[in-house]
C-alpha cells in the first residue's frame, strides 16, 4: 500500500547536507519524490510503501543537523516517479544561519590520498564541512548567494554536485585545484614569492621563525613558531597577553592535559580555542605566562597541509587585530594593516563576506561565542515584537529576536572606537538581511555613554522604534532563565540602577522583575578608570588604611601620588564607588604583588587565578551587614586577613603566596554564595543562576556551585551562551521581550 505525503522539516537543515541525505534515503527505500530548501525549512513531497520508514529516517537527519520539528501533511497531486532535489525557493525564514564547519576527516584523506583529484587542494570540502556563514550572502544556503559564486565548477566538479552517489552531492563549496580559489604567498611589498608550493615554502618560512598573516576561514590570523613569540609580541607591543595555539593533534597531550569532554570539544565540528591546563604549569611562558594554554586543532585543509611540512609542533595562532578591534579580512586591508608586523602573506581569493573570530572554551563554558556557533539560533517566546538587543560595550555582539527563535551574531569585539562600532552595525545589518526581519524594539545596556546604547538611540530616532533600556547584570540573569530565581551576576563593571559601577549584583524574582537584594560593600575606585589599570589603587579603595600606604611606599611610590590617592579616597574626590567582583580580585592580585599594572582585559584576576591554582584553602571569617534592605558582604574584611598574612610572608614564598591566593578566592566565593543563600532562605525560592564573567574562574565557579548544591539548592550556570559580556545582548532581548509581555 503506497503512502503519500508532504513532509516539512524545520531547524538546523542548510549547509548540513540535508538535501543530499533525503536524497540518499529516498533512493534505499524507494520513495519517490522531491526536496527543496525553502530558507529555514526542508520541504519533502513523498510517496511509496516504505513512507513511514522513510519519515524515521528524515526524523533523525544527517549528523550536523538540529531538527525542531518534523510536520506531515496530505497532498492531493499526484507524485512523479524518481526522486528529485529542486532548486531553493525563499520560502519562510526561521532563523537558520548556518555556521561554519571544519573539515571532515573524509576530506582530510582526500587531501592526503596521493593521485586524487583533491590531493593537496587547500579548499576541499565536502556536504559535510567547510565554510558556510562566513561566505553567505543572502538565504537559502545555495551557491550563487555565497562568494564561491566567483568560481564556476569545473566540469569534474559539476559531475560530482550532480551525483547522487557522491559525498560531494549538492556540497555547495565544492572546488578542486582547476576551479577553486587559490592560494598566495607574498612578501610584505606585495610581491608574489615564486613557488609551486606555496603552503610548502610558508612551512619552511614558518620553521626558520618567520611571523607570517594567514587568511583563514573568517579573517585573518598572525602565525609564527613558538621561538618567534617574543619577537611577535614585541611587534605587536602585546608583552603579557596569551597567544592561541594551533596545535599537531599528536602533540596535544604532551602538553597539556586533557580530559574526554575537551577532547570531544577540540574535535568537534566547531574545533573551537579550548582553553586547557598545562602539564607544566611554568612552560612555553613565552606562549601563556599563566598556568592555562588556548588550544585548537588544524581546522581547514590549509591548516593540515601546513602542519604536514611544518617541522614543529605547534603555531601561534592569534586574530590579527588589536585585542577587542574586528578582525581583518579583506587582503587590501591585511596588506595595508599588518605589514610592520609579520614577514610574509599566505592569503587566498575566496572573499570574506561575514567576519567570523575563532570560538573559545573553558571547562565547558563558552567565552567566545564565534566561528562555528553563531549565528546561534534558539528557540524562545519572547511574544509578538521583533527585538534586537545591541549588547553591552566589551565583547559585544548583536542578537535578533523574531517569531519564536532568537539568533545572536558572532563575538564583535570592545565597541570603544568607531571601527567596532562600525562592524557592530554591519552585523545587525546582515541578521537582518539574512533573516528578513525588521524589527521594532531596541534593547540596549542602561549605561548612557556606551557607543552601543547611542547607537541604539540613533537608530530608534531614525526610524521611530521603541527604545529598552536595560541593566547589564539583569541581562546576564535574563540569558541565564527565565524562571523565578535568585541571580547571581559577578562581573568586573556595569552600569547599575543609582548610577554606581556594579558588578556582584545578587537579584530576586523572575525576569523582567528582578529586584536587588543583595552584593559586596561599595568601595571607592580612587581615579575611576585609572584604578582599573592600576590595582593597587583599587587596593587602596578597598582598604584605605595607613598599612596600605607604607605597602606602597614600599613598592616605590612617591609621597606626592600617596598623597593625592589618600586625599582623593577620604574626600571622595574623583572616585565611583563600585560593589565589582573583579575590582576586589585586581586588587588582591595587587596585595599579593601578582600584577601591578592591567595590560589586558581581566589580567590581575586571571594572574590572580593561576598563582592560586593548587593552593590550600582555609576558611576566613565573612562579614555580612544590611543596609536599605540589602546584604552586603564586607570585601575590606577580606582583604585585611589577607594582608596581615601577606606581611607574615618571608622572601615572597610563592607556595604561601599561592595559599593566600587560593584562601582569598575560596572565601570571596563562599561569600558570596552564602549572599544568595540568604536570599534564597528569605524569598523561599530553591533554584539559583550563576552568570558573569567572573564564574568562568575554575575555583570561584566551583566554590559557589559547592556551597549552593550543599545547601540543597539547584545551581544553574548556562552552557550555550558566554557567562561573560557575550551572553548580554541575548539577555537584553529576554528580557525585552518578557518586559513587553508584561505591558502589553
Ligand atoms: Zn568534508
Ligand atoms: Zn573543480
Amino acid at each position: 500500500m503506497q503512502k503519500t505525503g508532504k513532509i516539512t522539516v524545520r531547524g538546523i537543515v542548510q549547509g548540513v547536507g540535508f538535501r543530499p541525505f533525503v536524497f540518499a534515503q529516498a533512493s534505499v527505500l524507494g520513495i519517490s519524490g522531491s526536496v527543496k530548501n525553502l530558507g529555514s525549512e526542508v520541504e519533502i513531497f513523498a510517496r511509496g510503501e516504505r513512507f513511514e520508514h522513510f519519515l524515521a529516517e528524515i526524523s533523525r537527519g544527517p549528523p550536523l543537523s538540529r531538527i525542531d520539528s518534523v510536520e506531515v501533511t496530505p497532498v492531493r497531486d499526484e507524485i512523479p516517479e524518481g526522486f528529485f532535489i529542486l532548486p531553493s525557493g525563499s520560502g519562510s525564514l526561521t532563523g537558520m544561519i548556518p555556521p561554519d564547519i571544519a573539515i571532515c576527516n573524509d576530506c582530510i584523506s582526500d587531501i592526503f590520498h596521493k593521485g586524487g583529484r583533491y590531493n593537496n587542494y587547500w579548499a576541499t570540502s565536502c556536504v559535510n564541512c567547510g565554510p558556510r556563514y562566513s561566505i553567505l550572502n543572502t538565504l537559502p544556503y545555495d551557491r550563487e548567494r555565497t562568494s564561491m559564486t566567483e568560481f564556476p565548477t569545473c566540469a569534474v566538479c559539476a559531475r560530482e554536485y550532480g551525483d547522487p552517489a557522491c559525498r560531494r552531492h549538492h556540497a555547495q563549496t565544492i572546488a578542486c585545484s582547476t576551479c577553486g580559489p587559490e592560494l598566495e604567498l607574498s612578501d610584505t611589498r606585495g610581491n608574489r614569492v615564486e613557488d609551486l608550493d606555496p603552503v610548502r615554502e610558508a612551512a619552511d618560512l614558518l620553521d626558520a621563525g618567520k611571523i607570517l598573516a594567514m587568511r583563514g576561514v573568517g579573517g585573518y590570523h598572525l602565525a609564527c613558531i613558538e621561538e618567534s613569540a617574543d619577537e611577535l609580541k614585541h611587534r605587536l607591543g602585546r608583552i603579557e597577553q596569551p597567544f592561541a595555539i594551533m596545535v599537531r593533534p599528536d602533540f596535544i597531550d604532551r602538553l597539556a592535559i586533557v580530559s574526554d569532554q575537551e577532547k570531544r570539544e577540540l574535535e568537534s565540528p566547531v574545533h573551537p580555542i579550548v582553553i586547557l591546563k598545562k602539564r607544566d604549569p611554568t612552560a612555553h611562558a613565552t606562549i601563556s605566562n599563566l598556568h592555562t594554554i588556548g588550544c585548537m586543532l588544524p581546522y581547514t585543509g590549509l591548516h593540515h597541509l601546513l602542519f604536514s611540512h611544518l617541522k614543529h609542533p605547534l603555531l601561534i595562532m592569534t586574530s590579527a587585530n588589536m585585542p577587542g578591534y574586528p578582525m581583518i579580512t579583506g587582503n587590501d586591508q591585511a596588506m595595508a594593516k599588518l605589514n610592520r608586523d609579520v614577514d610574509f602573506f599566505l592569503t587566498h581569493n575566496r572573499r570574506i563576506v561575514n567576519r567570523c573570530d575563532d570560538s573559545v572554551i573553558r571547562d565547558g563554558y563558552i567565552i567566545r561565542l564565534s566561528r562555528g556557533i553563531a549565528p546561534k539560533r534558539t528557540a524562545i517566546d519572547l511574544g509578538k515584537h521583533c527585538i534586537l538587543g545591541v549588547g553591552p560595550e566589551l565583547n559585544a555582539n548583536a542578537t535578533l529576536y523574531r517569531n519564536g527563535f532568537t539568533v545572536t551574531s558572532p563575538h564583535v569585539g570592545n565597541v570603544r572606537n568607531p571601527a567596532t562600532l562600525d562592524y557592530l552595525q554591519e552585523t545587525v545589518m546582515n541578521l537582518q538581511r539574512l533573516l528578513g526581519a525588521k524589527f521594532d524594539i531596541i534593547a540596549h545596556d542602561l549605561h548612557p555613554q556606551f557607543l552601543s546604547t547611542r547607537f541604539a538611540r540613533e537608530i530608534a530616532s531614525d526610524q521611530g522604534l521603541e527604545l529598552m533600556p536595560v541593566q547589564h547584570h539583569r541581562a546576564h540573569i535574563a540569558a541565564t532563565t527565565t524562571e523565578p530565581c535568585i541571580g547571581i551576576a559577578i562581573d568586573g563593571v556595569g552600569y547599575g540602577d543609582d548610577g554606581t559601577v556594579w558588578g556582584s549584583e545578587i537579584f530576586a524574582g523572575q525576569v523582567p522583575d528582578l529586584k536587588r537584594v543583595a552584593h559586596l560593600e561599595p568601595v571607592a575606585m580612587p581615579g575611576g578608570d585609572l584604578a582599573t589599570r592600576f590595582p593597587e589603587r583599587m587596593l587602596y579603595g578597598i582598604m584605605p588604611d595607613k598599612k596600605i600606604l607604607s605597602l606602597l611606599a614600599e613598592r616605590g611610590w612617591s609621597d606626592i601620588e600617596m598623597g593625592v590617592l589618600e586625599k582623593q579616597v577620604v574626600r571622595g574626590f574623583n572616585v565611583i564607588q563600585t560593589t565589582s567582583t573583579g575590582r576586589v580580585l585586581d586588587a588582591a592580585a595587587a596585595l599579593l604583588g601578582i600584577c601591578r599594572e592591567r595590560t589586558y582585559d581581566g589580567e590581575p584576576a586571571m594572574k590572580l587565578e593561576s598563582a592560586a591554582a593548587g593552593g590550600r584553602t582555609e576558611k576566613w571569617d565573612l562579614d555580612f551587614s544590611t543596609q536599605n534592605g540589602c546584604e552586603y558582604l564586607s570585601s575590606r574584611s577580606l582583604m585585611e586577613t589577607a594582608f596581615i598574612q601577606q606581611q607574615a610572608v618571608h622572601d615572597r614564598d610563592m607556595r604561601v603566596i599561592r595559599d593566600i591566593a587560593a584562601s582569598f578566592q575560596y572565601n570571596l566565593a563562599r561569600g558570596i554564595a552564602h549572599l544568595a543563600l540568604h536570599a534564597a532562605e528569605r524569598e523561599g525560592i530553591q533554584k539559583i543562576a550563576l552568570s558573569g564573567g567572573v564564574a568562568y574562574n575554575q575555583a570561584i565557579r566551583e566554590t559557589i556551585r559547592k556551597e549552593i548544591t550543599d545547601h540543597s539548592c539547584e545551581c544553574i550556570i548556562n552552557r550555550d551562551y558566554p557567562l561573560g559580556d557575550g551572553c548580554v545582548s541575548f539577555g537584553q532581548c529576554v528580557y525585552a521581550g518578557k518586559l513587553g509581555e508584561t505591558q502589553d
